[in-house]
């Protein structure tokens, strides 16, 4: 007892502290009050002994959960050998076998004929080299990305992003290259209309204005986009829709660059989600969990597209050592052990139960996802639903879904372009029985904020 309220002051403290010292752009660190201790698998244990099941996953990075002894294994061999941790983008070893285990798990077509360029550690990095690549490689400068993008927080990966609050913020950095296009979101379908008609009718209007001399599209040096939107509130795009994205792109020249930071390593039931529809991109953007929880990214390419000249994409840190032999154990054991397919089977159940759970919760808009990637549309039943049914989406409800569930022990993470999707994004690793018990805490949370009143401060998210 005495420990514990030790341990609970002390991470009052710690909190305290963040809250004077760090950047008013913190973000998770507001809504999660967790002072993480030690951790394994699913579980945080935060510094006032308590425990949590983390269905946040540094942002969908940890594929094998927290400290897997696979990961904890391949830094120590490193750390161990005597290997140097810093070393530029020269070739050692370590770096020649990430390469090796990477090139193992990509697409045939890309593996054959493709080239892989080390990036600064972070996704946006990543995203700000392919951008840059095909730019160079075109010789045009315009971008095709889409509404409700994530691609990161640095010039031209924000750019593309779709949030015009964050964009605005950053000086109005709204890129005029960049064309905004309409992605296929059934639920809050642009036309109207949803399914296979809205997203084709999305695909036929971005032909059109490419087709169009007059369409306003500054000539596109590349398409971005995302196979499942993340941030943008875990939206599969339709295998169809990326096949005609894959067909328009190609019959026009213009190099498609496939984001994976966020659906790659498994995540979505495929090893990579661009498998699912089967098309191969020119450029696909990697990070999160190929570093194996440390930071790493990359870009792979085919080959016509290294125009670069020596020197043209530098940086100091492209060469973690230890990211890159974590990152290559979790590749390895990723597709040894099938666990695109088990992310793809516990996906699928936890999906059905959510389906089940939404018939219960009218506050439940829609239920989506693809794998591990899963998330739930919080919406006001009071409210009047639009022609096609679909009601406002609740941000302050998630909000309170997201406090409640952490009362129970649960880490859940808000996303969707009203901040209203509550998403899951557990570790490839999860068990059956932490599978029930996330169901079961999201399921007795919604209820608790169902039963609040609608005065209640903290159903109002205040
Ligand atoms: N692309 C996608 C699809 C992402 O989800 C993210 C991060 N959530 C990024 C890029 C940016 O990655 P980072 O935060 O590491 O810069």
């Amino acid at each position: 007892m005495d420990d514990e309220a030790a341990g609970a002051r002390t991470a009052a403290g710690i909190l305290r502290r963040q809250s004077l010292r760090e950047s008013g752009a913190r973000t998770y660190a507001r809504s999660l009050p967790v002072v993480p201790v030690r951790a394994r698998g699913m579980t945080i244990e935060g510094a006032d002994g308590r425990r949590y099941l983390d269905c946040l996953s540094g942002a969908g990075t940890l594929a094998l959960g927290h400290n897997h002894p696979v990961v904890l294994q391949a830094i120590r061999e490193v750390l161990d050998s005597g290997a140097p941790l810093h070393v530029l983008d020269l070739a050692t070893p370590v770096k020649d076998a990430f390469t090796t285990a990477l090139f193992e798990t990509l697409p045939r077509e890309l593996a054959e004929r493709s080239r892989v360029q080390f990036c600064g550690p972070a996704g946006t990095d990543a995203v700000e080299a392919a951008i840059k690549l095909v730019r160079t490689a075109t010789g045009r400068s315009g971008l095709l990305a889409f509404s409700g993008a994530y691609h990161g927080m640095t010039a031209a990966a924000l750019a593309a992003t779709g949030d015009t609050a964050v964009r605005g913020a950053a000086g109005g950095s709204a890129d005029a290259t960049v064309a905004r296009l309409p992605y296929p979101y059934d639920y809050r379908c642009p036309f109207g209309v949803g399914g296979e008609l809205g997203a084709e009718l999305g695909a036929r209007l971005t032909a059109n204005l490419l087709d169009d001399p007059k369409g306003g599209i500054q000539p596109p040096a590349g398409m971005i986009l995302e196979p499942v939107q993340g941030e943008g509130g875990v939206i599969p795009a339709p295998d169809a829709w990326l096949r005609r994205m894959r067909e328009i792109t190609a019959a026009r020249g213009i190099p498609l660059i496939a984001d994976e930071v966020q659906t790659g390593v498994g995540r979505t039931g495929a090893f990579w989600a661009v498998e699912h529809s089967g098309i191969v991109p020119d450029v696909m953007v990697l990070s999160k969990a190929v570093g194996g929880s440390l930071p790493l990214a990359v870009i792979v390419y085919r080959e016509e597209l290294d125009t670069w000249l020596p020197g043209a994409h530098a940086g100091t840190f492209r060469g973690n050592q230890l990211a890159m032999a974590a990152g290559a154990a979790t590749l390895t054991y990723v597709r040894e052990n099938g666990l695109a397919g088990r992310a793809d089977l516990v996906g699928g159940r936890m999906l059905a139960r959510l389906r089940g759970l939404a018939a219960h919760h009218p506050c439940i808009g829609d239920v989506r996802g693809r794998g591990l990637m899963i998330g739930l549309e919080l919406v006001d039943p009071r409210a009047e639903p639009d022609d096609h049914g679909a009601l406002p989406a609740a941000p302050h409800f998630a909000a309170a879904v997201r406090q409640e569930a952490l009362r129970r022990g649960l880490i859940v993470e808000l996303g969707g372009r009203h901040g209203a999707v509550v998403r899951l994004l557990p570790p490839l690793t999860i068990t059956d029985e932490q599978a029930e018990a996330v169901l079961d805490r999201l399921a007795d949370s919604l209820a608790a904020v169902e039963r609040m009143e609608p005065s209640d401060d903290r159903a109002s998210g205040q």
